[in-house]
């Protein structure tokens, strides 16, 4: 696991106006993301600090050896170059801009490469080759299986297999881009009529984390759960957007196709594991009578430190709640540590079989709920498959989203020591 540093001291402070106790991009965090400049021109790799970003290109003069290699490769428009090359240039990098945002010597040459967040474009942080959604929340599993299957809620090979199935890549979008309702077919009655055809009316959320891929594999060479980490680029925060009533009339037996491909919402800012070190924490033990992983998926640090100490919360806006200017309602709120796997033994369990993984994959870690009342991480738990309401403060009802609904997912990680670092918003409108 990544060790602390100067880069994590708590009582580090930045010249950036606004960066120190911010809640999320205090100068301990330093996300990496692609952004477009004020002026227009060419999206290019940034560095969030306070309510600014940072143009880390322009600054590779001012960096040395291998991270001033590192500043070069985000001038390009996606991540990948850069996490390509694995997780030392990254870490390099990381200590250069550090040392350049809290002296006060450098205010001065630094300041012209900051750009006010408010005035860029975020775009989606890496080009992204693959997609895989997993299902490591075994809360999630259990709530969702328990609609489908009540008698058997979770299959046998749950345990032992780290389930997943391959998504789109072409329909994932920043946050921020407004999410169209999806049409097609829905179950039909028990009369043997044709399926009904039309727009969702069970469309929902996903609250999930993304797990970026850094440096990839070759292929037919898997990568060793104990090596897994140095695999990893960072994390974001995912939004699996779910047509409910496409996805029970499709779903069976090959796994979601048309009601999970429309749109995958993703945050901006790519958390990286250096700024996540203070926070890793022990993978939850598994409840008594559980199977062991298989020796391919355990390795005792991973188990010691592979999860992650971070909240997640979902809030959600009506547009008769944004007239007003009434505040986002809490939905739910829960922790990442809700994952039955860690992320090493899904990168582990992906490549063992020879699959290649490349540079600006996306792992989505699966719906997240705590297992703990209001910490569900969809409508389908919440409403326990639409039987139930949900009453908003206004007293608006909802059972699945509707038109002009927003929902805004958050995350952060604190820890008592440590400044609290922030992954920001994923957030989007859904449009008829
Ligand atoms: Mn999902």
């Amino acid at each position: 696991m990544t060790q602390t540093d100067f880069t994590h001291d708590a009582n580090a402070t930045s010249w950036v106006e606004g960066a120190d106790g911010h809640p999320n991009f205090p100068v301990q965090n330093l996300p990496l993301g692609v952004f477009g400049p004020p002026d227009g021109s060419t999206p290019r790799g940034g560095i969030a600090i306070g309510d600014f970003i940072l143009d880390v290109s322009a600054l590779a003069g001012r960096l040395d050896g291998v991270a001033a290699d590192a500043a070069r490769a985000t001038g390009a428009p996606m991540l990948n170059i850069l996490f390509a090359a694995g997780r030392e240039p990254v870490h390099q990098l990381r200590q250069g801009v550090f040392r350049l945002l809290t002296d006060e010597s450098q205010r001065e040459v630094v300041t012209p490469h900051l750009h006010q967040a408010a005035d860029c474009t975020l775009h989606v942080p890496f080009m992204v080759g693959d997609y895989t959604d997993f299902y490591t929340g075994i809360h999630h599993a259990m709530n969702i299986g328990s609609l489908f299957r009540p008698d058997n809620p979770l299959l046998p090979n749950y345990k032992y297999v780290p389930i997943g199935y391959h998504g789109r890549s072409s329909s994932i979008r920043v946050s921020g881009v407004d999410v169209k309702r999806p049409t097609g077919q829905t179950k039909p009655g028990d009369d043997g009529a044709a399926p009904p055809f039309g727009p969702s009316k069970r469309l929902d959320y996903e609250l999930e984390m993304a797990i970026w891929v850094g440096q990839g594999n070759a292929l037919g060479e898997p990568i060793p759960v104990g090596e897994a980490e140095e695999h990893i680029a960072g994390i974001s925060i995912l939004n699996d957007w779910s047509a409910r009533d496409l996805q029970a009339w499709e779903y069976q037996p090959l796994g979601p196709f048309l009601a999970k491909n429309f749109h995958s919402s993703v945050s901006p800012w790519v958390v990286t594991m250096d700024a996540l070190a203070p926070f890793r924490t022990a993978q939850p033990p598994r409840p008594e009578g559980d199977p062991a992983p298989l020796p391919y998926l355990m390795d005792q640090n991973d188990q010691a430190a592979g999860a992650f100490g971070i909240t997640m919360e979902v809030l959600i806006t009506t547009p008769k709640m944004r007239e007003a200017n009434d505040a986002p309602h809490r939905l739910s709120k829960g922790p990442m540590t809700a994952m039955y796997w860690t992320a090493a033994q899904l990168i582990a369990h992906h490549s063992v079989g020879g699959c290649n993984l490349q540079p600006g994959d996306l792992l989505g870690t699966g719906t997240l709920t705590s297992g703990e009342e209001g910490g569900e991480g969809s409508l389908i738990e919440l409403t326990e498959g639409g039987k139930k309401t949900i009453t908003l403060p206004n007293g608006e009802e909802r059972k699945f989203l509707e038109d002009g609904d927003e929902i805004i997912m958050t995350a952060y990680a604190e820890k008592d020591g440590f400044a609290r670092i922030g992954l920001g918003e994923c957030r989007a409108i859904i449009r008829g």
